[in-house]
């Protein structure tokens, strides 16, 4: 089916009209469903249900047995109404069928009890109670024997909301309201050819069989099947968003970056340590795609530790040898300084200039940095995200972007800032030390090529990792006394800076003076976000010398924070972060050389399940391996370090489904890439893409 582009606007308009607005639906009803994240047509037709209950059970009275929901259908013998001791009201209906009765009981008044009369037939659906020797079922559902179609009794009901039957019907209501007088709108942007060929079935369908399925399907199987329809064409979306994205940096030229062997070698052998093969294996994917006559789009990932300085670090250094810039971006000040001395320690035998700009740099001394990099003497400029905001950056020849730790969406959308639109584009590595499971990566990453540092430098010894319950606290406070007598410096970790009124747990600040006053014969420091940066890096700098040797703090010391000789990390109430996060936290001790030790505590009656989880620390190392439990235990939201992404339910339901990921990922391929399309296909694909995704890319959050 062709459409015109007038149909297709129509449409989008349809779909992102206010819910208040669909006719039946109101002011009041729209509250309801608002709470639920239904603000428009679309989110309510992707408003999936919860599971289906089904009413097929339809059941002779002798077969029922207590606790189970059935279907009988029988005749009305008698009707009562039955005043009790205390002076209540129960009416009760009661149903024959030749092998026995079922008494239907109601507490209040309801208006079954006018609208049947005694000899009717009725179909009645509730739950069955043995009630001595006669079965009973309170306030169940009855209808004319003829109208047990309108009861959707012996069908598949959608349920969407568990735990309350009125909001579910109202929203079923809604649903059913939309696809009865706008089926139309739904139109998949996936080729119909295309749909055909793969056997696809059509999204209408999907749908309707989803939604409607007492009608249009014919069992769980197929609703299933059409649920991963659904899914599939979220997916589908998001990966060409993301090839679309890609196929708008290969368009760009970017500055050639010639390396020879040589000089390759030169580099490695200048360097304090010899790289790993996975570091090597990094360094030559990059120096491949800055050999290219495209701008390169890559992400280095690797755990804590693995390294990713020194990859950074040798793509800066082949930029830079061919008079090109580099300017290298961290989320927080105490990073972006790491990385400067890093850099300066790798680069002494090199010769380049190196240059860091942070929010306590002072206005003179910036200056002076602005100057040298604008007219091109600076080689390498470290600094924070803010960066990319800074008007007065002008690069006069920016070879190369590095974004370390960029799990916080929005930089690269902006990068464009730092381009001048020009129509060369500088490469651009994006580093993160959050292992994402290859699902989660091709979906939130998907338009960049990926390098993995798999592999630790030699000397890394695991994190020995132990759980610990609230009420066993005082062991915790003997193993960390016994760390500082042995020299051994220690971060204590809380969920919280200040106390909260919701929530009752220590926090930073309140358990900073407990810690004080316990380990009064060692340093102890505070270290938050909200601290300036400049009394950030007086703390870090005192841990660093010593003069701090119990570091008390909320998860800012999760990104990256390198202090050598660290050697303990306690985390009071672990349950609240992701084991994603709990894995990062971890990395900061024992690094190299020095084994590390880390402590988990959690509170007493923590459930079983969430303990399992908790525990899953204790035996695992593998960053990777943990980020796939975490997918699949809490979703993508904990491993992407925080949990607002804007990732719906179902969108987390699809990054668990690796097989239809790559499905998605082959197809869009061929649509957006592939030269098979028919140009009339290729223009029908554009035209949809430009009215239902223009405006939006699915996965990647600007910021
Ligand atoms: P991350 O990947 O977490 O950013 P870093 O780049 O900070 O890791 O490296 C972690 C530590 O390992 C640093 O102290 C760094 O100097 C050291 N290191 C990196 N590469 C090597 C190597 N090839 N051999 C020995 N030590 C290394
Ligand atoms: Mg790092």
């Amino acid at each position: 089916m062709k459409f015109s582009e007038e149909f297709l606007s129509k449409a989008k308009t349809i779909l992102s009209t206010d819910i208040r607005y669909i006719k039946g639906v109101g002011p009041n009803l729209a509250q309801i469903l608002y709470k639920k994240n239904i603000f428009t047509v679309e989110d309510a037709l992707f408003y999936l249900p919860k599971t289906y209950e089904n009413r097929a059970n339809i059941k002779k009275i002798e077969e029922l047995f207590e606790g189970e929901k059935a279907v009988v259908i029988g005749k009305i013998v008698k009707k009562e109404e039955i005043i009790t001791g205390n002076g209540k009201v129960i009416w009760k209906l009661i149903v024959s069928d030749d092998t026995g009765f079922l008494e239907c009981v109601w507490f209040s008044k309801t208006n079954y009890i006018d609208i049947f009369q005694q000899g009717e037939e009725v179909a009645v659906f509730g739950e069955v109670k043995a009630f001595r020797r006669t079965f009973q079922t309170y306030h169940p559902k009855i209808v004319k024997k003829e109208k047990i179609d309108e009861m959707k009794i012996g069908k598949l009901v959608p349920i969407y909301v568990v735990s309350d039957m009125y909001e579910n019907s109202i929203i079923s209501r809604v649903i059913r309201k939309i696809l009865e007088n706008h089926r139309e709108i739904i139109i998949s942007l996936i080729p119909e050819r295309i749909e055909k060929e793969k056997k696809i079935i059509s999204l209408q369908d999907a749908f309707l069989k989803v939604h409607i399925p007492e009608k249009y399907a014919s069992g769980i199987e197929e609703i299933q099947e059409a649920r991963k329809r659904i899914l599939f064409e979220e997916l589908f979306r998001t990966q060409v968003s993301l090839f679309i994205k890609r196929s708008e940096v290969n368009l760009k030229k970017a500055p050639q970056i010639f390396v020879s062997d040589s000089l390759i070698n030169f580099l490695l052998s200048t360097l304090p340590f010899k790289p790993t093969s996975a570091q090597l294996r990094a360094i030559e994917e990059i120096r491949k795609d800055l050999m290219g006559p495209r701008p390169m789009y890559r992400l280095l990932q690797g755990d804590v530790g693995s390294g990713k300085t020194l990859v950074a670090f040798c793509a800066s250094f082949m930029v830079c040898s061919c008079g090109y810039q580099s300017i290298v971006m961290s989320p927080t000040e105490i990073l972006a300084r790491q990385l400067y001395e890093n850099f300066q320690n790798f680069g002494k035998a090199l010769g380049l200039t190196i240059a860091l700009i942070t929010g306590s740099t002072k206005k003179s001394e910036r200056k002076e940095i602005y100057e040298k990099l604008n007219s091109g003497k600076l080689n390498i400029l470290v600094g924070t995200h803010a960066l990319i905001y800074d008007d007065e950056i002008r690069p006069k020849k920016p070879g190369l972007i590095v974004i370390d730790e960029q799990h916080r969406f929005g930089v690269l959308q902006r990068l464009t800032l730092i381009n001048k639109g020009e129509d060369t584009f500088p490469h651009i590595l994006v580093m993160t030390a959050t292992p994402i499971p290859r699902t989660v990566a091709l979906t939130v990453w998907g338009d960049l090529d990926i390098s993995v540092l798999d592999e630790f430098p030699p000397g890394k010894k695991p994190v020995k990792t132990k759980v610990f319950r609230e009420s066993e606290k005082f062991i915790v406070w003997e193993e960390i006394e016994k760390e500082l007598r042995r020299g051994g410096k220690v971060f204590i970790v809380y969920p919280l800076l200040k106390e909260s009124e919701k929530l009752d747990i220590p926090s930073a600040e309140g358990m900073y003076k407990t810690l004080s006053e316990r380990f009064s014969n060692f340093g102890v420091g505070l270290l938050h976000g909200k601290m300036s940066g400049e009394k950030k890096n007086e703390v870090i700098k005192s841990f660093l010398n010593g003069e701090i040797s119990l570091l008390v703090s909320t998860t800012v010391i999760e990104v990256g924070i390198d202090v050598p000789d660290a050697t303990m990390i306690v985390i009071e109430h672990a349950e609240r972060f992701g084991l994603s996060q709990l894995h990062q936290l971890r990395g900061r001790v024992g690094r190299r050389d020095k084994e590390g030790t880390c402590i988990l505590i959690i509170p007493d009656n923590l459930s079983e399940n969430s303990e399992k989880r908790i525990r899953l620390l204790e035996r695992e190392q593998d960053g990777f391996k943990i980020a796939e439990a975490d997918l699949e235990m809490r979703g993508p939201g904990d491993i992407l370090g925080t949990r607002q992404h804007g990732f719906s339910d179902i969108k987390i339901e699809v990054l668990k489904d690796t097989k239809l990921i790559s499905f998605a990922r082959e197809i869009a391929k061929t649509v957006v890439f592939e030269p098979k399309l028919a140009p009339e296909e290729k223009l029908e694909f554009e035209k949809k893409f430009s009215v239902f995704l223009g405006d939006k890319s699915h996965f990647v959050i600007s910021g």
